[in-house]
């Protein structure tokens, strides 16, 4: 069977939410474009701007960079991880293969351990706070330093944006667990033109946010990307309203597919329709009496010091020089 797109080439991928089967090069360039409509669309690039790419191995990680690479120049991009210390989730090897084809692309390539930065590692974060039965999901400690260590990178390097590689999938639950939470701010946080909470955080940008996870795994196939897809060990604790939500989405978009993307749709022309009558405005978030980093408006220390101070672990102006000093290529 031919390709629904050129007419030419063989078919191989049945594009399930718009009916057709295309052809490889055909669904490569579907995904290039949808991704430059969407940034585009939200203006999440502006010229001039340096951009890391939030980046751990996987399959998205490739994609984003990948696509990006081909829309935006190389020379203004670069690559970053957040090492966080668990042992058995190794992907050293996923990452040595994004490092190269970077590296081959003249992207930059950073690094920073969780160690480094908090003085201890994930695994170490987590095994205190069993021993001390703290009950904090280990994702909370990971997800927290994570979102740090990028904007420590970006800082410190000089980038104007931190792009993540959330796909569809991720968006989709995120949104559905806020809905049913009553989560209003963290739903507002999903829209690409959302507030800026404060000038110390590097504004984020979402390029893959309409790009099935699917499509992601498919695009790394065919180009010759397969990541590992190590688990990470900690998964058991992983929040099992995500889980449920996700399963749930997987098996309704089988039997209606494309109602992902109309979710996504119906979103953000619910917020254009919002903002269209009131502009978000900047805030500047009080800044944490430890550390020196924004926090939310009715605290007075952030929540990275508060889960160590909660772990006995004594906070101040030594980890942020630790932080200095560590960060590399
Ligand atoms: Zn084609
Ligand atoms: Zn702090």
């Amino acid at each position: 069977m031919l390709c629904s797109a050129c007419g030419v080439r063989r078919a191989k991928i049945l594009q399930n939410h718009t009916s057709r089967k295309l052809c490889e090069q055909c669904f490569f360039n579907d995904i290039v474009e949808r991704v430059q409509r969407e940034i585009k669309r939200y203006g999440m690039i502006d010229q001039g701007d340096r951009i890391l790419l939030a980046v751990s191995g996987g399959k998205d990680s490739f994609v984003m960079l990948d696509v990006l690479s081909q829309i935006y120049d190389p020379s203004k991009m670069g690559c970053a991880t957040v090492v966080e210390g668990i042992e058995g989730y190794n992907r050293a090897e996923d990452l040595d293969r994004l490092r190269r084809y970077a590296r081959d692309r003249g992207i930059d390539f950073h690094s920073i351990e969780i160690k480094d930065m908090a003085g201890l590692s994930v695994d170490e974060m987590v095994d205190l706070s069993i021993r001390k039965n703290i009950k904090i999901a280990p994702c909370t400690y990971c997800g927290i330093y994570r979102r740090r260590g990028m904007n420590e990178i970006a800082r410190e390097y000089g980038y104007t944006k931190i792009a993540t590689a959330h796909n569809l999938d991720d968006e989709a639950q995120t949104m559905i667990i806020n809905i049913l939470r009553g989560d209003i701010t963290r739903l507002l946080q999903l829209y690409p033109l959302r507030i800026r909470p404060s000038k110390l955080f590097v504004p984020k940008i979402k390029p893959l946010r309409k790009i099935y996870e699917w499509e992601n795994a498919k695009y790394s196939y065919y180009k010759g990307f397969i990541p590992q897809e190590t688990e990470c060990p900690h998964l058991w604790a992983m929040p099992t309203m995500r889980a449920r939500i996700r399963f749930t989405l997987y098996n309704i978009e089988k039997l209606k597919p494309g109602i992902l993307l109309e979710l996504m749709e119906w979103f953000d022309s619910l917020m254009e329709k919002i903002y269209s009558e009131e502009k978000p405005k900047d805030i500047e978030l009080p800044r944490c009496s430890i550390c020196g980093e924004p926090t939310s408006a009715n605290r007075s220390i952030c929540k990275a010091c508060e889960l160590l101070l909660g772990l006995g672990i004594k906070v101040g102006a030594e980890v942020n020089q630790r932080q200095a000093i560590r960060i590399g290529k």
